[in-house]
């Protein structure tokens, strides 16, 4: 079974929604859509309160290349552009869209043809859907189609490892969407101009995994790769290294092995989009956790709060502790419950004060569990400490920069050190100063 060194065997919290075919949420009154759900630039507004907007239309604009276009996820009234509770930033300006109920399709929605369009027309189309990595990263999936052309790409590999706990949403995308998971594929092969391409899938799906098999048996150069269930198997370096063999070097990025990883709801994204011309207006959430009364995975338009999506699946049970953007080791918490579904949120978990509660964290009894799990092959606890005394140059000398904040080390350390946490603190304070120097 193909794996890589480190990592952790976390439990899979699966069963709550691993057999839940996706329902389609009732869009709610209100959206709430941020102009910036992507990495780079927020949106410019092309709206302002008052406005009649359809549903599909544009309604941000990318500003510079690194970047994607926002639309409408409901038809009716924009109420107000206004800074909101955000899942990833804390807060930013959304477009407050009133639901009129009736679904009414902007004239720019025109389905197309994927075999009739060239690359370029493809990526243009991929631009202007908006569509960006949904397995949570958020990049603009136009700029990763994008190598420079000094980086010669021959292999594409879509991630449906979905090692995060908890998380079922690209599970059932594969089972029950395998055609757009691969359509949207030989788009992104087309572009790229690239004849090799594989599908990895953790072995705790072998539903999937035989389904896809089945998709890709007529597809030339395809092929389904099944990986040992692991966290974090799904991490683009750790991925491309069980798939191909090849790693990616420090500070390094898939490119520069000829390998660029995609997830699998982003390669099933750009499909319908193409196919719909509907942009990127929806997506598949888990929506779980045993604070959840009935945990399901819901098809949700972009913009519905955590509320709402929370309400549709019979609301809290007891007194929730945590709200997580996402899965328990990568995810985020948050501190609102009026924060919007975005384009990246591949789930909701809801913890009860049980899980969550976090034991003190205790002196290091130097047992190196910690290095052993980190798959980055890093000495956590060293970079850690440095860190916790503010002295970021050892941390930067012990690799800091090249932590990929999958959590392994806190996960494991039996006195509970704030390890990963620590660790991005000084991946931040290392980047702004970066960034200070480079000024
Ligand atoms: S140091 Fe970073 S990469 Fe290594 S286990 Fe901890 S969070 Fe993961
Ligand atoms: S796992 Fe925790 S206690 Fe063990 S060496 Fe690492 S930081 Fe120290």
């Amino acid at each position: 079974m193909l794996t890589f060194k480190g990592g952790v065997h976390a439990p899979h919290r699966k069963q709550d929604t691993r057999n839940k075919a996706v329902e389609y949420m009732q869009a709610p009154k209100m959206v709430s859509i941020p102009l910036q759900q992507h990495i780079g630039v927020a949106c410019q507004p092309l709206v302002k309160a008052g406005d009649a907007v359809k549903l599909g239309q544009k309604i941000g604009e990318a500003r510079g290349f690194v970047g994607a276009p926002v639309h409408a996820s409901v038809s009716g009234v924009v109420k107000a552009i206004k800074q909101v509770p955000h899942p990833s930033m804390g807060s930013g300006l959304a477009v407050i869209i009133e639901n009129d109920g009736k679904d009414e399709f902007d004239d720019s929605i025109k389905p197309g043809d994927i075999g009739s369009m060239d690359a370029e027309q493809l990526k243009e189309l991929i631009l202007e859907a908006g569509i960006v990595g949904m397995g949570g990263a958020a990049f603009p999936t136009h700029v990763k189609l994008s190598p420079p052309k000094d980086k010669s790409i021959d292999t594409v590999i879509l991630n449906g490892a979905e090692c995060e706990p908890y998380l079922t949403a690209d599970h059932r995308l594969m089972l029950e969407a395998s055609h757009d998971v691969v359509d949207g594929l030989k788009v992104i092969m087309k572009v790229l101009g690239v004849e090799r391409a594989y599908i990895a899938i953790e072995d705790n799906k072998p539903d999937a995994v035989q389904v896809m098999a089945d998709a890709v048996k007529s597809v030339q150069g395809v092929e389904v790769k099944r990986l040992k269930t692991k966290y974090p198997q799904g991490a683009e370096k750790q991925l491309i290294y069980v798939v191909t063999g090849r790693q990616v070097p420090s500070g390094g990025l898939p490119m520069d092995v000829g390998v660029i990883v995609c997830n699998v709801g982003t390669s099933a994204a750009i499909a319908r989009a193409i196919k719909t011309g509907m942009p990127l207006i929806e997506r598949i959430v888990t929506v779980t956790g045993s604070g959840v009364a009935e945990p399901k995975n819901l098809m949700v338009r972009i913009g519905t709060s955590f509320m709402d999506a929370i309400q549709a699946c019979g609301g809290f049970v007891g007194q929730p502790a945590k709200v997580i953007s996402g899965g328990p080791m990568m995810g985020i918490g948050q501190y609102s419950l009026d924060v919007p579904v975005i384009k990246g949120t591949s789930g909701i978990v809801v913890l009860t004060r049980e899980e969550a509660e976090v034991p003190e964290a205790e002196p290091c009894i130097r047992c190196a569990k910690c290095v052993e799990a980190c798959p980055m092959r890093l000495v956590p606890l060293l970079i850690s400490a440095y860190a916790l005394k503010e002295d970021y140059d050892n941390s930067e000398k012990f690799h800091a920069m090249d932590c990929i904040e999958c959590g392994c080390c806190s996960y494991t350390c039996p006195a509970k050190r704030p390890l990963v946490q620590s660790i991005r603190v000084a991946k931040r304070m290392i980047t702004a100063r970066r960034r200070r120097a480079a000024r």
